[in-house]
């Protein structure tokens, strides 16, 4: 058995003639992880998540969804998937939506009668069930689609920009409701393009850009390379800070710059740890400065994304449709 509830490789489709919507990405979502699937519209998340459903055909794949082919019925039967945009008849009720989608994975009927209530009432919608969705808020369909979702008692829950429409409490319950998710065991594929909620509830995240994938890992270790060690000394900044490189006990290339805001200096150091930062703090402390703050800061996953999505060669933020 893979540790890999969805091990994806070399995943190829172009639409028409043109547009290449996925050109060659490979992800790996570990068992029992929320995995973050990022990147501007147009980039091709979901046309990822339809080949894995088997909604759209791949002019090339490989690999395994738990730990079968793609569009083996059995692991079908074991996903939970929220499209995007989903829609159902506006004159269903939400339970009715909820017992169909069961229905549609196999579910018996007293089973599926049983789960609808018990999932409507899990994701807020218990006085909505049996009322059509034409009443429904766009934060309360998803919600519906949510426990749809979830109906089939599945291993893997897919969900396409679940928060789509939701306003910021529902966000955060539905962050809640993807923690306890993931806490029963079940792997989640989360495809969202809102940084703070990937952020906040993902073990690991992969970007994606025009159809290519540009990092996948920990938040922890795609920052990795941006860590930085800040001193903020009161006054202006040493005078050694200009001449860092030549200064002991700072090994060359370490200081970064210094930089004065208010009435402190902000000393910026890469690749140094707290032990290697102790000669730093001896010196300054023997020069009578008084020390204001010690931290370490690293990217944002806002900068990460945002150096994903920028050209390199240009500054200019990517676009959909744009050829690369
Ligand atoms: P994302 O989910 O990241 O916003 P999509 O997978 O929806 O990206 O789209 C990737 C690219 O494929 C876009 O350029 C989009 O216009 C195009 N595309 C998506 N679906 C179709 C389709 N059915 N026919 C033609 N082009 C499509």
């Amino acid at each position: 058995m893979s540790e890999f509830a969805v091990d994806l490789a070399d995943v190829r489709k172009t639409y028409g003639r043109k547009v290449r919507a996925l050109q060659g990405v490979s992800i790996q979502v570990r068992s029992g992880e929320i995995f973050g699937l990022l990147g501007p519209n147009g980039a091709g998340k979901s046309t990822l998540v339809k080949v894995m459903m088997t909604i759209v055909r791949p002019d090339c794949l490989r690999g395994t969804v738990l730990n079968r082919a793609i569009g083996d019925p059995v692991a079908l039967e074991r996903i939970g998937y929220l499209p995007e945009h989903h829609r159902f008849p506006t004159y269903l009720t939400g339970r009715q939506v909820v017992e169909f989608s069961a229905a549609m994975s196999n579910v018996d009927r007293r089973t599926r009668k049983q789960r609808a209530g018990e999932l409507l009432d899990r994701v807020g919608m218990g006085d909505w069930k049996d009322r059509p969705l034409g009443s429904y808020s766009k934060g309360m369909r998803q919600r519906t689609g949510l426990a749809a979702a979830l109906v089939n008692d599945p291993q893997l829950v897919v969900l396409d920009e679940p928060t789509d429409g939701v306003d910021p409490v529902g966000r955060r319950e539905i962050r809640d409701l993807l923690i306890g998710i993931r806490d029963e065991g079940r792997t989640v594929l989360l495809n969202s393009h809102l940084l703070s909620e990937i952020e906040s509830v993902c073990a690991r995240v992969a970007i994606m850009v025009q159809g290519r994938l540009v990092s996948q890992g920990t938040i922890d270790e795609l920052t990795a390379s941006s860590r930085r060690y800040e001193i903020v000394v009161e006054g202006s900044p040493p005078a050694w800070c200009d001449g860092a490189a030549t200064v002991q006990p700072i090994p060359p290339g370490q200081l970064l710059g210094a930089g004065v805001t208010g009435s402190a200096s902000r000393l910026i150091f890469l690749g140094l740890d707290a032990i290697g930062a102790q000669p730093i703090l001896d010196r300054l402390r023997a020069e009578n400065r008084t020390i204001v703050a010690v931290q370490t800061v690293r990217e944002s996953l806002e900068d990460l994304f945002m150096r994903a999505v920028t050209d390199p060669n240009t500054g200019l933020i990517y676009r959909p449709g744009a050829e690369r």
